[in-house]
């Protein structure tokens, strides 16, 4: 049985927030909500903590219905986007303050207090006022201080919001190894996909108070479900097609031979095209039957790893795709041929 189960939960403020969300979660693992604003993620987080009530539904945690059992019982810790630390204390203080609300001796304070400021690099900064730090080291004080109590699940809402990018990458990896290290089950809420990737075992895409998908993140990156997934994950290149006899795939743009599941001749499907699948045929020409799309550019974006190459087809259809940026990119305005690798199509 997993750790964590929650099943059939259901909340309602005006309309509903959470609808009929089931999902499990195995000790050690880290699951990311990843979902839009609004769409239910820091009430279904609420819910699990037990700082709301379900309409309907339970959450089982190790084998023990918590459905009704108050939110400081259940000993899961929390962290906000806003920190919420304590802005006259300094940094052991207010990673101790939990601790000492646990009513631990003060040496067992004082000897978990380091371990843990050890362990999220903040050792030297003990003595300094939480005022007097940069964003960063103010997140790991806050990470620090919900995980001191050794919490038997950690719940973390949007924690990265104000911070820089760079930071936020280097902060993603460290929070997954000392995640890791704890073996701690975690549930962390973002609306970015690219955080959901770094940090996640696995992600559950939500939409109006539903899981709508729930998947490692290399198979929702490859196989999202529907087209809110897939647009959700970022992918423009979404195209309307429908299977011919041949069991390929005809589109305003071309006919592709996509090699994941194969529906009935004659079925209308979407079809995603990756913008990482694409190669320029220099030459311009090309015998493929299938795979191939001819077109002009409208724009062309050096993204530091690739060039951004939209074009248009047949003057209706546009597509993005991102080509590498060590072969000569294609001009503006220049007709130019694709060839798409049919692994880097799926039919969603
Ligand atoms: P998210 O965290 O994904 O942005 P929320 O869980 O905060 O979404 O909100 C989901 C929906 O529930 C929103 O429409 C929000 O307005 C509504 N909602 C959340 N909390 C309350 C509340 N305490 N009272 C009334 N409506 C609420
Ligand atoms: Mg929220």
């Amino acid at each position: 049985m997993a750790l964590l189960e929650c099943s059939n939960l259901h909340k309602r403020f005006d309309e509903p927030a959470v609808a009929e969300i089931s999902l499990s979660l195995d000790q050690g693992r880290i699951l990311c909500l990843l979902g839009p604003s609004g769409c239910g993620k820091t009430t279904l987080l609420r819910l699990i903590a037990g700082l709301e009530r379900p309409d309907n539904g339970r959450v089982v945690f190790g084998g023990k219905d918590v459905t009704s059992q108050p939110a400081h019982r259940r000993q899961f810790g929390m962290m906000f986007q806003d920190f919420a630390l304590f802005p006259h204390k300094n940094v052991s203080q207010n990673v101790a303050f939990g601790l000492q609300m646990l009513n631990l001796d003060p040496g067992q304070v004082k000897q978990r207090t380091l371990e843990i400021l050890n362990l999220v690099g903040l050792a030297d900064l003990g003595q300094r006022n939480v005022s007097a730090l940069s964003g960063g080291e103010k997140q790991r004080v806050a990470l620090a201080r919900s995980l001191a109590p050794r919490p038997r699940l950690l719940m973390l809402d949007e924690p990265m919001g104000s911070l820089d990018r760079a930071l936020r990458e280097k902060l993603l990896l460290d929070i997954r190894s000392i995640l890791k290290q704890l073996d701690m089950t975690a549930i962390f809420v973002t609306h970015d996909q690219s955080e959901a990737f770094g940090v996640a075992d696995e992600i559950a895409v939500m939409n109006k108070g539903r899981i709508v998908q729930q998947a490692a993140p290399e198979d929702l990156y490859r196989y999202p479900l529907n087209i809110f997934v897939a647009g959700f994950l970022g992918f423009k290149n979404l195209l309307k097609g429908s299977i011919n006899a041949d069991g390929d795939v005809e589109t305003a743009l071309g006919v592709f031979h996509p090699p994941s599941r194969q529906p009935a001749a004659g079925t209308s499907i979407t079809l995603l095209l990756r913008p990482e699948g694409a190669r320029l045929q220099p030459d311009g020409s090309s015998e493929q039957k299938t795979g191939i799309i001819r077109g002009r550019v409208v724009s062309r974006t050096f993204v530091g790893q690739s060039f951004r190459v939209k074009i248009i087809v047949a003057d209706t259809e546009t597509v993005t795709f991102d080509l590498p940026n060590h072969t000569p990119p294609p001009l503006v305005g220049h007709n130019i041929v694709l060839y798409l690798n049919p692994k880097m199509i799926t039919v969603i």
